[in-house]
């Protein structure tokens, strides 16, 4: 499963694998999601719809790699 994370303060996207450590499910890594900043997307059986997710453009999280 995919997640992505939209950020309106900085606006921008990121897909995130559900398992990776900055995703975790949608709930974020302690610390590094400001709820106020963004919220989570998903979660979406497929890269492409996470991809789509957000009206920002979004690119793949760097730690976690999610490749179709
Ligand atoms: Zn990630």
């Amino acid at each position: 499963m995919y997640w992505t994370y939209e950020n309106w303060i900085h606006k921008y996207a990121r897909v995130h694998l559900a398992n990776c450590a900055h995703c975790n499910d949608g709930q974020g890594s302690h610390g590094t999601v400001d709820s106020h900043a963004g919220r989570w997307l998903g979660p979406y059986e497929q890269l492409a719809s996470a991809s789509r997710a957000s009206e920002y453009e979004a690119s793949p999280c760097g730690h976690c790699s999610p490749i179709a």
